[in-house]
């Protein structure tokens, strides 16, 4: 089968010429000079976009390896931590809080739903045991996004630790690190940041590093050990293993495009073409996946399709027909979705994901105005551009 005419799914996302020209840069010996100069250059613009000062740690790996690390890091045997799940990542992330040895509690809400703010306040009012709090920015495979401009320093006033997976939350969402207080944050290249899939950027604070060297359990001399970025690489200029020199380059000229274009322009951006896919999935007869617009995630919107409607066929069709790779439910429900991230958040990459739906699913007998739907998306566009 030939390559789709657009990319629009949900990560790995379409990258620019600009990125793809730095992925085929030469490949430097990790320890060239120049090399480490442009690997703690990185290091200091994903701090510019996280907002923090805290240190960064550049794991080779998709965002996984990163957050598995962290976590495994964090969690002492025995320590109570409360997980909020409102999608796929975050039920995940209990399994792993589970099998690391850590006693879990949960606040679980409908994947089409946000677990609020009040919901953690008054849990951890109610369990003072708890000294870790696990959340997930934005759950990708539904298209919500969880309040942690509220939830993040609820935390750090208690003294608990956060653990934030927010692989398609930077850039994808306002974002400020220090300001929440957050302790622990990864994000992936491949998401909102329009890089290559195979690096996980993480944040980490001091508190963060004082109860991963204080707990008997983290991951040392391992793949997926902090401590050792902390030690061999921070500390003392030795990587612990080989980076892909490639990815590096490839991240980093995607984090100088987005600091160029600024970080609030790039949110902005992302916040504008989920307004303009929102009102032409709704024009054109389309629900919503996500009960409220307020949690509506910027990155992603998620269209929830009828029951004789399956996810999978719906992607499958629009690839195969229309040319136009879209993402299915990702196992969070029967959605799909119409992603506008990194490159593709803005102009009428929009237009071409609702015209490549819309038309799939008249194909596979739904009732739908898509003309409709495109003219109110091309209406709330130009109100963006004028
Ligand atoms: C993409 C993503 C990840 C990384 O997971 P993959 O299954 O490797 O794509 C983790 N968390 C969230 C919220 C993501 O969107």
């Amino acid at each position: 089968m030939a390559s789709p005419d657009f990319t629009l799914s949900a990560g790995p996302v379409t990258v620019t010429a600009r990125t793809l020209a730095a992925l085929g840069k030469p490949i430097l010996y990790h320890y060239d000079p120049e090399f480490l100069t442009a690997f703690e250059r990185t290091q200091g613009k994903v701090a510019q976009v996280f907002r923090t000062t805290n240190d960064i740690v550049l794991m080779q790996g998709e965002a996984i390896v990163g957050l598995e690390g962290a976590l495994r890091s964090l969690i002492t045997p025995g320590m109570h931590v409360l997980n909020l799940v409102q999608g796929v990542f975050g039920k995940g992330t209990g399994y792993w809080i589970t099998d690391f040895g850590a006693v879990l509690h949960e606040i679980e809400v409908g994947y089409d739903d946000a677990v609020s703010p009040a919901q953690v306040e008054a849990y951890l009012d109610l369990h003072p045991e708890i000294q870790m709090v696990c959340l997930v920015a934005s759950e990708t495979p539904s298209g919500t996004v969880t309040d942690v401009a509220a939830i993040g320093p609820l935390c750090r006033d208690r003294g608990i630790l956060s653990y934030v997976d927010t692989v398609s939350g930077v850039l994808g969402m306002p974002w400020e690190t220090d300001e929440w207080g957050l302790d622990l944050c990864v994000a992936g290249a491949q998401k909102c940041l329009g890089g290559p899939p195979g690096v996980a950027l993480i944040s980490v604070s001091q508190r963060a590093w004082d109860a991963m060297y204080a707990n008997p359990a983290a991951p040392r001399d391992s793949y997926l050990s902090l401590i050792d970025w902390k030690e061999k690489w921070l500390g003392g200029r030795r990587f612990p293993y080989t980076p892909s020199v490639s990815d590096i380059n490839g991240l980093e000229s995607a984090l100088d495009q987005a600091l160029e274009e600024g970080v609030d322009a790039v949110v902005a951006r992302h916040e504008d073409a989920a307004a303009v896919t929102r009102a032409g999935a709704t024009a054109m007869g389309l629900t919503l996946w996500a009960k409220s617009e307020t949690f509506a995630s910027a990155c992603v919107t998620s269209i929830r399709l009828p029951d004789d409607i399956d996810n999978v066929r719906v992607r499958d069709h629009a690839r195969e027909v229309y040319g136009v790779m879209l993402s299915h439910g990702q196992g969070a429900g029967n959605l799909v979705r119409l992603s506008h991230m990194g490159p593709t958040a803005g102009g009428l990459y929009s237009i071409v994901g609702l015209a490549a739906l819309g038309r799939t699913l008249v194909d596979l007998g739904m009732q739908l105005d898509v003309g409709a739907g495109l003219e109110q998306a091309l209406a709330v566009l130009s109100t963006q551009r004028n």
